[in-house]
């Protein structure tokens, strides 16, 4: 048996569900960890550098004194999604979860970066309704598709090209790039740092002083 939530957010959900507002508040929270929370939301191809900047992101954040966090995409699929597979429509779930994550994270103050290909423009749109459109960077990571080719640092385009695996993004799967992202970086023309130094600038409204 299903019926509305009491958070318009949520939609349906079980029966005897009741949301409880906690004691803290989001105003709280920024003054102690000095912070305005938002989800870098990094999207691109296999092998665009998505991984590599996440991780490099959440270092900076941190060496800065940020509470920053880093979801990665094959690290999710260990956990969280090991049941999910590549089909749209576990796609569309795949994103649906690492969003509502996305969004506790961001409740409790905290950065998040994730690093997940997200290939539908609509998952993405999903996303940022659950996020918040405050919060929501889309970032595009933008390298040209024979550049992450060449790359191919998990031989996964090998692969897809051998026909060993199917619904593979760029290959035998759509990519739908955003029409109007926050932030486009070519990672084909700028280097890591570089990408880097842009996302910094973009969050620095976002700091508060010490
Ligand atoms: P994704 O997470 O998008 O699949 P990865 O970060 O796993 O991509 O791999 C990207 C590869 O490209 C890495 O080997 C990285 O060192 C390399 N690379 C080269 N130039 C860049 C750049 N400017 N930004 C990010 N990665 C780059």
């Amino acid at each position: 048996m299903e019926e509305k939530s009491d958070n318009p957010r949520l939609g349906v959900v079980s029966t005897n569900i009741t949301w409880y507002e906690g004691k803290v508040s989001a105003a709280d929270r920024k003054r102690v960890l000095r912070q305005e929370a938002a989800t870098i939301w990094l999207t691109g191809l296999s092998g665009s550098g998505k991984s590599t900047i996440a991780f490099e992101l959440e270092k900076q954040l941190i060496c800065l004194g940020h509470a920053a966090y880093a979801l990665d995409g094959d690290n999710v699929r260990h956990g969280l999604n090991r049941d999910l597979g590549f089909t749209p429509k576990d796609r569309t779930e795949n994103i649906r979860r690492i969003a509502e994550v996305a969004r506790l994270f961001n409740e409790a103050g905290v950065f998040v970066i994730t690093a997940f290909i997200s290939p539908y423009r609509a998952d993405r749109e999903m996303a940022r309704t659950i996020i918040g459109v405050e919060r929501f960077i889309e970032t595009h990571i933008a390298a040209e598709l024979d550049i992450c080719e060449k790359r191919d640092p998990k031989g996964l385009y090998k692969k897809a090209r051998a026909g060993q695996m199917s619904d593979f993004t760029g290959i035998s799967a759509p990519y739908e790039a955003p029409t109007n992202p926050n932030l486009r970086l070519n990672t084909g023309t700028m280097t890591v740092a570089e990408t880097l130094d842009e996302i910094l600038r973009h969050l620095t409204p976002r700091f508060r002083e010490r």
